[in-house]
């Protein structure tokens, strides 16, 4: 991740500017280093549980970076039935992806059991149709909504009583009920109520109540608690504390086990945690404008290429890779869209200078992935640094690209 050492920025390793230099600028850069180091911490606090890692690849997709998962013994998250062949392609086995898509078509939920990968259905009609289709001959997950409020921004919070997501627990009868009559094999119990989750007690909460729904299947293989995970994004910001839920879980769930007569798999599917901190998106400043009552900073790059801070009021800090000894001022920080479109306002960073090099932290998640290419820019190159060494993995765009699917007319002649 991005730390500055005496009086340089650099990302595992290597010198920022530098890679700047190297492939340009707007430029998203991730750490390998940081994504393991989340990932083994995970698996640090809940050591003496069969735990189960699947990396939520919606946060970031780039192949290279679910090779990296894959290597490390990770199962892969999947909403839909691209990423369910993303996942294939990157070399995942089919058992280690689960799909939990919402709101699709019976359609594609055949094309992913024709996959082979595991399924996880939120929706009891859905779930009817599979029944009526499979029978017990393909197993499902079944996605609970425990309607628990949770989550930093009422956009990324998906557990309340007004969600769209999983099958209320109030529904639980009518679930046992299409289970019975439809013969089905549920291996497995899920649960995920949003981002940014707080406090660790939140999490308990929802596990307590997927305990109570776990009861009423005798053959599950795993419970799957999802996600949620925060990290922080400004210093001394709040953290979900892994290692205390880890503890507190474990205990929780070895007792589940015991009375559930059966060792049971413990799944979690991070994004957000494994990757938001290992990413920086760096650019460049292309002028400072003074007007009656600000400074803005203008960069070459808009809510196009990072959309957090617009679409969540999400925070990210912002720091001067080419100016970090100076004392700070006050901007805000635009863009170049010819819309409203402010990364910071009213934001102490050191001295800013026209041509200077600025870097957002926690870039990692849901921030390239969320690119798009609106007034015809280009989306950024994506670089990954592994072992010392910077790597090209998505190159910038042209304007072939912006092109390549459309498809020029033959203009009828008057
Ligand atoms: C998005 C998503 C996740 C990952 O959430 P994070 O907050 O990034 O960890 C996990 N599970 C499901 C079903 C999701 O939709």
């Amino acid at each position: 991740m991005l730390q500055l050492k005496n009086d340089h920025y650099e990302i595992g390793g290597l010198d920022v500017r530098q890679i700047c230099e190297d492939f340009g600028s707007p430029l998203y850069i991730y750490d390998t280093a940081k994504m393991e180091a989340q990932y083994k911490r995970l698996q640090k606090a809940f050591k003496g549980s069969k735990l189960k890692i699947n990396y939520a690849c919606k946060a970031l997709s780039n192949i290279n970076v679910l090779r990296f998962f894959q290597q490390l013994g990770a199962g892969l998250d999947t909403v839909s039935i691209q990423e369910v062949e993303l996942g294939l392609r990157a070399g995942f086995a089919a058992e280690e992806i689960i799909y939990t898509p919402n709101g699709v078509s019976m359609a594609e939920i055949e094309k992913a059991v024709a996959h082979g990968v595991r399924i996880n259905i939120d929706n009891l009609s859905i779930l009817e149709q599979f029944g009526a289709k499979y029978g017990n001959s393909y197993p499902v997950c079944i996605r609970m909504n425990p309607h628990i409020m949770a989550g930093g921004h009422s956009k990324i919070s998906v557990g309340h009583i007004d969600s769209k997501f999983g099958i209320s627990i109030h529904q639980r009868r009518h679930l046992e009920r299409l289970v019975q009559s439809l013969n089905l094999n549920v291996e497995g119990v899920h649960m995920h109520t949003g981002s940014d989750i707080l406090d660790v007690d939140t999490f308990l909460v929802g596990a307590q109540l997927l305990f109570d729904v776990a009861r009423d299947f005798p053959d599950l293989k795993y419970l799957d608690f999802g996600s949620g995970f925060k990290v922080p994004y400004k210093a001394d910001d709040i953290a979900t504390n892994v290692e205390e839920l880890g503890q507190k879980m474990t205990g929780m769930f070895k007792e589940f086990c015991a009375e559930y007569g059966r060792e049971l798999e413990i799944e979690f599917e991070p994004g957000k945690f494994l990757v938001s901190e290992s990413g920086t998106f760096c650019c460049q400043v292309n002028g400072l404008k003074q007007t009656t009552a600000t400074v803005f900073a203008q960069v070459d790059t808009g809510m196009n290429h990072l959309i957090r801070p617009m679409f969540y009021d999400a925070y990210h800090h912002i720091e001067n890779i080419s100016n970090p000894k100076a004392d700070p001022r006050v901007y805000t920080v635009v863009g170049y869209i010819c819309e409203t479109d402010t990364f910071a306002n009213d934001r102490q960073i050191a001295e800013v200078r026209q041509g200077d090099i600025l870097a957002f932290r926690n870039a990692g998640a849901y921030c390239f992935t969320m690119a798009n290419n609106y007034n015809s820019r280009y989306k950024p190159a994506e670089v990954l640094v592994h072992k010392g060494k910077a790597h090209l993995i998505t190159r910038r765009q042209n304007l072939e690209d912006l092109l390549h699917n459309q498809v020029e007319m033959e203009w009828p002649q008057k």
